[in-house]
């Protein structure tokens, strides 16, 4: 289990919507709330004296660090949808995905949307954007809050979709033109710090139906013809539900034949285990949640014989 030391430690994030509101604004707001922006970090102090300070991440854009315990649920941005709430770690599997000028993409599991707003965000990068993007999710009313959010949040034209993911035809002409799939499915949650005290002991049977549910989610994915790209993430801790879900997924034929690991963000210094160094993991010690990535990219040469 985890000192209470050890819980209060991981600090808070906020990301700027940037269809919504720009840094220089976001910054005069949170000044205006009686923070202050830090741009030389102290070591030992990085939020100062006052604990009050902020300041912007070093990995993951557009995303302000303030210290343990800042409640923001009430700040008028967060509630206006001018800036999000998200978790340092759940902000790279949208980056990894790197969606491009045109791509059509499926986030598979959506709800309630974080990540589908920052793939839309990503998209909106280019001007001329005519990617579709298509958010699906099981639970009907986690559906309705992924709309109201992405709504709240300014999205327009997201194909938000109440639908088990696994019976998504991946060969219906609708999805020809997918080439980037987000999967990151129900999991046990035991990355996430305020679940520690709930997860003292994670249930092995549990761990494993949900690995196996993982691993056929993650196929499913896989199987669309002319997907590029698929990011796996979970906000687990276990080895079963991360590289054990993409060391069994790889063994498939089709997998092992038409995909490899892509390395992600290899400034990143915390890797996957058990020889996953392509992927990568965060924990509490990263000062964020603990979290798996791992991207699968079609292999180029066999994309070629395969036409
Ligand atoms: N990606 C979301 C975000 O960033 O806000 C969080 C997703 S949450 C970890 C997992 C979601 O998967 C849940 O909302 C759950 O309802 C959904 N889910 C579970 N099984 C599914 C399935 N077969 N098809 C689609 N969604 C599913």
């Amino acid at each position: 289990t985890k000192s209470n030391q050890e819980l209060e430690s991981i600090f808070r994030y906020a990301r700027i919507n940037i269809l919504k509101c720009n840094k220089e604004d976001a910054i005069q707001h949170f000044i205006s709330e009686n923070f202050h922006f830090i741009e030389n970090i102290e070591k030992e102090k990085p939020f100062g004296d006052d604990n009050k300070g902020f300041y912007l991440d070093f990995d993951v854009p557009n995303l302000f660090v303030f210290a343990s315990g800042t409640d923001l649920h009430q700040d008028t941005f967060v509630i206006n949808g001018s800036i999000i709430l998200q978790d340092k770690a759940s902000c790279f599997p949208a980056l990894a995905l790197n969606p491009s000028v045109s791509d059509d993409v499926i986030d598979a599991c959506a709800a309630p949307g974080n990540k589908t707003f920052q793939i839309y965000e990503l998209m909106k990068q280019f001007p001329n954007n005519s990617g579709k993007l298509f958010a699906f999710d099981l639970d009907f009313q986690r559906t309705e809050l992924l709309r109201k959010r992405l709504n709240v949040f300014g999205a327009k034209n997201v194909i938000a979709q109440n639908e088990d993911f696994l019976k998504v035809n991946p060969n219906d002409p609708l999805f020809s033109s997918v080439k980037k799939i987000l999967v990151d499915p129900s999991c046990s949650g035991t990355g996430i710090i305020a679940n520690q005290n709930i997860f003292e002991s994670a249930n092995e049977e549990r761990i494993k139906s949900l690995a196996s549910f993982q691993k056929k989610i993650l196929l499913h994915a896989l199987s669309f013809k002319n997907v590029e790209r698929v990011v796996y993430s979970t906000c687990s801790i276990t080895i079963e539900e991360n590289e054990g879900v993409v060391d069994s997924v790889l063994k498939e034929d089709f997998v092992q034949n038409s995909f490899h690991l892509e390395n992600i963000f290899p400034k990143w210094k915390r890797r996957g285990l058990n020889g996953f160094v392509s992927c990568i993991r965060c924990s509490f010690e990263d000062k964020t949640n603990g979290f798996f990535v791992a991207s699968f990219v079609r292999n180029l040469s066999q994309k070629k014989s395969n036409k």
